[in-house]
């Protein structure tokens, strides 16, 4: 009987994953000894990387966006069908329309989902770029801000790890630009006792503020934001005053997660080297949607979903899986409008940033634009 693959959710590490699996997979899927689905809640895909540029107007939102259709192999039977229910005892994944769709494997790539709104006033009266709607919201208030004090939250967890510190640079940088720079003061807040959950990372960020002036609180967990004062308050007793307030909202992972009681806050226990659902072995659970300790980022997706094609492919042709995931990320990361460095790092090596450059931030920019190769599996 021929093997059913089906996939919940359609970005990255979702696309990835079906992509590859096509590619090992073709003789089955040709003889019809496999099938591929993938359930997805949008058409549209979305290179979230790109938000990143949108308040500076560094990046046309149409670049953002591909048909999903077009990003996948077309032996992928894509349905535009979001999961409302994921039955692992029974097999099989309910859908919005009624359908019920029975599977062999099952991979989850459902990813994660900002929620500014568990922090009251934080919705009113903070600004974000991690959605394309607060994004231009936030390009808006750049392009009206002239001075003043920005305040650049981080909330936990959230994905893209290096993200809040890329536009702590780029404000300083962008506002330099304009003439800015001495009548602005960015603060940067983070909520354990450090600027960045890697050490490492830690330490470079701290040298790297000093160069620019941009200061930072760390202990800072968010508890409320005062929209009419212009004020955000700490769990700690702090409270600081912004003119610009920009966060990095909390994140939860999908809703069919917690509806499904997968996992507490839409995280699905998973195990770090097969990527198994924990108490699964035909579940596999791929990008954001993990709880393993690890970055959320497109990098993890990406190198986890190359690891669980070798899986799925050597476990329906040969019935053994083929290697563990080892924890490795690479990500580029924008020091300002015109320098990048990067960092990589696995279960066994800690990061370690180098000094920034011109030519990795061009590297960062060329990567923007191979996305698009890679999600289909090209590069
Ligand atoms: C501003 C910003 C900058 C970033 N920069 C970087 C970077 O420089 N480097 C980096 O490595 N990463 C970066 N990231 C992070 C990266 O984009 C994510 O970590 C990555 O997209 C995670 O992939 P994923 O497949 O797990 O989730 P997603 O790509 O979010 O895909 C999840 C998919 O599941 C779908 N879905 C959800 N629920 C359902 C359902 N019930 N039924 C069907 N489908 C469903 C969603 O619609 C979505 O299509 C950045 C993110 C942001 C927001």
């Amino acid at each position: 009987m021929s093997k059913r693959i089906l996939i919940v959710g359609g970005g990255l590490a979702g696309t990835i994953t079906a992509n590859g699996l096509c590619r090992q997979l073709g003789g089955a899927l040709g003889k019809g000894e496999v099938s591929i689905t993938m359930l997805g809640n949008t058409d549209q895909h979305m290179y979230q990387p790109g938000l990143l540029y949108i308040p500076f107007g560094a990046m046309r939102e149409t670049e953002l966006f591909r048909d999903q259709r077009k990003v996948l192999d077309r032996r992928v039977n894509f349905l535009l069908d979001p999961a409302t229910n994921i039955d692992v005892d029974g097999n099989k994944v309910e859908c919005q329309s009624g359908k019920s769709i029975s599977y062999d494997y099952l991979v989850i790539a459902t990813g994660s989902r900002i929620v500014p709104e568990e922090i009251p006033g934080m919705a009113e009266g903070a600004h974000w770029f991690y959605d394309l709607d607060g994004a231009r919201k936030m390009r808006n208030a750049l392009a009206e801000f002239d001075g003043g004090k920005i305040v650049v939250n981080v909330n936990a967890p959230h994905k893209c790890p290096v993200a809040p510190l890329e536009i702590s640079f780029m404000l300083h940088h962008h506002l330099a630009k304009r003439g800015l720079a001495d009548k602005t003061e960015i603060t940067y807040t983070y909520p354990i006792g450090r600027l960045h959950a890697l050490e490492p990372v830690a330490h470079w960020t701290s040298a790297e503020f000093d160069k620019f002036g941009i200061k930072s609180e760390t202990f800072f967990n968010a508890k409320s934001v005062d929209p009419a004062a212009k004020t955000i308050e700490s769990e700690e007793g702090s409270t600081l005053p912004y003119d610009l307030l920009v966060t990095i909202p909390p994140h939860r992972g999908a809703e069919v997660i917690e509806a499904s009681d997968l996992g507490a806050g839409g995280w699905v226990p998973t195990d770090r080297y097969s990527l198994n659902r924990e108490g699964s072995t035909n579940v596999f659970v791929v990008g954001d949607t993990t709880n393993i300790p690890i970055s959320k980022a497109g990098s993890t997706a990406h190198y986890e979903a190359d690891t669980l094609v070798d899986n799925l492919a050597s476990l329906v042709l040969e019935g053994r899986t083929a290697r563990p995931y080892d924890g490795k990320v690479f990500c580029f990361v924008e020091t300002g409008m015109d320098t990048g460095t990067y960092v990589w790092f696995n279960y066994e090596t800690p990061p370690n940033p180098g000094p920034p450059s011109k030519m990795i931030h061009w590297s960062k920019l060329a990567y923007n634009r191979l996305y698009w190769l890679s999600a289909r599996g090209l590069l």
